[in-house]
């Protein structure tokens, strides 16, 4: 089964246009011809803050980061749970992917333990802050007998970013770290983020991206403040991703067509491609 696994992880924008999402699924459709075994894994923040407009929850974020209180909390496991996991599922069964809609929380896909209050310097105040993030769990352990149950059976599990913790309390969990840890625990050859940008700009607001990048020079543009808020826990992820001897973590964006999905994720011609040379660790 290893070496055969591809783990995708689709940010929660990208999964507000349609017709990128159903060209993606023919490509997956592909890959699962050619004997991948695939794992997605979503996001749904976007979708969560509409909830909470329209429920009158007040939406709490630092530096793009939600705060789950418990109002977000029940926001977040109705909508990535609920709306996103099974719209998600649906268009896959369209294209005759055999997609099974799950959360972290199921057979404790992902157990987790409560995020540590972290110091933090407010981008819109300057101020460094000690903030709690609220029902927010980092990754202890992945169940991936179950998920391998899925996958002999020709299942493709589809994943919202959610986990419990040993005393049955829900947490919300970044989508990316979620991904990583499935995609470590379980061996896979492929880890790939499909998010809102075409890949590691090389400015922010700047158009260009990088097409190869090392850990280290990534890790160097975090200094340098030219990965900032989304981007710096994918560099975070990549780098548990390498350790663990995935070889490299691709990072691409919304693409319009088949065929250039299909480029970007078997060819990797588009996005941006990081991997460990010159990585001290
Ligand atoms: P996702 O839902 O895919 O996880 P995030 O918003 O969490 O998306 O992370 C992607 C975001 O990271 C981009 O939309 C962009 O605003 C931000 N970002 C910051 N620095 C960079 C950079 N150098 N290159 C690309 N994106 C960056
Ligand atoms: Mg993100």
């Amino acid at each position: 089964m290893k070496n055969n696994i591809w783990v995708i992880k689709l940010g929660g924008r990208l999964l507000l246009h349609n017709t990128w999402v159903e060209s993606l699924m023919k490509v997956i459709k592909l890959l699962i011809n050619k004997d991948k075994l695939i794992i997605i894994v979503h996001g749904g923040g976007p979708q969560a803050d509409d909830v909470q407009k329209k429920m009158g929850i007040p939406i709490k974020k630092i530096n793009g980061r939600r705060i789950t209180d418990v109002d977000a909390l029940f926001v977040v496991k109705m909508v990535y749970a609920g709306s996103v996991n099974k719209d998600l599922v649906a268009k896959a069964l369209k294209h005759q992917i055999l997609a099974v809609g799950i959360s972290g929380v199921d057979a404790k896909l992902a157990q987790v333990t409560k995020r540590p209050k972290k110091l933090v310097v407010n981008q819109a105040t300057g101020a460094t802050e000690k903030v709690d993030f609220g029902y927010v769990g980092d990754v202890l352990t992945i169940n991936k007998d179950m998920l391998e149950y899925l996958l002999r059976g020709k299942y493709v599990p589809v994943i919202a970013c959610l986990g419990v913790d040993g005393k049955g309390q829900i947490f919300n969990i970044n989508a990316d770290s979620l991904a990583t840890a499935i995609a470590c625990q379980i061996g896979a050859s492929n880890l790939i983020f499909i998010t809102d940008v075409n890949g590691i700009l090389k400015q922010k607001g700047s158009t260009k991206y990088f097409q190869r990048l090392t850990l280290k020079q990534a890790k160097k543009m975090i200094v340098g403040k030219k990965i900032t808020d989304g981007m710096i826990p994918k560099i975070e992820n990549v780098e548990v991703a390498l350790k663990s001897g995935i070889e490299n973590v691709h990072i691409v964006g919304a693409l319009q067509t088949y065929s250039q999905w299909s480029d970007a994720l078997i060819k990797q011609t588009y996005g941006t491609v990081i991997y460990g040379e010159n990585y001290e660790g």
